[in-house]
């Protein structure tokens, strides 16, 4: 496995210099597990494209496509706070990039979701080890709110997602309209694995899909 060296790019705000990977990834690719809040996990799940960077020197937030994640649950909310803010403010800039925005909106809480997640899911490639870090009362009120926050910006900005949106109310326990949605997805797949958790009552992430050699050709690696 080799991730290539980093690149540097200045930040707008403050003028350091922060690493980041453009690549080449040489990965030995086995295949992806796909949850059903979306989030993808490849081999190396923290170089991915992500569309918004912090910066470690003076913690401001830029808008840029790079090939890096060190945004965390926290850092997603400051972000969240930090647009929120910005985007509200009655500007002639705000009105051009209403649409924009919202998107943007959009985006940073479809994160605040994933790395939430983050700390239910097991990872494929840990072996089955359990996360032992109890979740925080605060952040659960964070991911409810943001959850049906979530479902107000997904029926203007994307009404057809019924499987997302069937996701978060099964999230916050709405399991009827989480029926709802869910018998509107056109995936028959992803439509019965979702409507099988609304019967159980499960709140939590799922894995949709999942790669069968994983585990084999993981081992076959080993014995190499
Ligand atoms: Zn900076």
């Amino acid at each position: 496995m080799q991730i290539g060296s980093p690149s540097y790019r200045k930040c707008l705000h403050c003028g350091e210099k922060s690493e980041y990977y453009s690549g080449p990834f040489f990965v030995h690719y086995y295949g992806l597990t796909e949850w059903s809040d979306g989030e993808i996990f490849q081999e190396l799940p923290s170089l991915k494209e992500t569309e918004l960077q912090k910066c470690h020197f003076c913690s401001n937030f830029t808008w840029l496509r790079q090939k890096f994640d060190g945004m965390t649950f926290k850092d997603y909310c400051d972000a969240l706070i930090f647009f929120e803010n910005l985007y509200s403010k009655k500007t002639i800039i705000s009105h051009v990039f209403h649409k924009r925005n919202k998107k943007r909106l959009l985006y940073i809480r479809l994160n605040i979701l994933r790395k939430y997640n983050d700390r239910i899911r097991i990872h494929p490639l840990s072996n089955g080890e359990k996360k032992s870090k109890s979740i925080d009362e605060n952040d659960k009120i964070i991911f409810i709110n943001n959850a049906n926050k979530l479902i107000e910006l997904l029926k203007i900005l994307e009404p057809d997602n019924h499987f997302i949106i069937a996701e978060l109310y099964r999230n916050i326990g709405l399991f009827e309209d989480s029926k709802a949605e869910a018998d509107k997805i056109y995936d028959e797949n992803k439509k019965r694995l979702l409507l099988r958790e609304i019967e159980n009552e499960n709140r939590d992430v799922i894995i949709i899909k999942q790669p069968l050699t994983a585990r084999v050709s993981l081992r076959a690696q080993h014995e190499q």
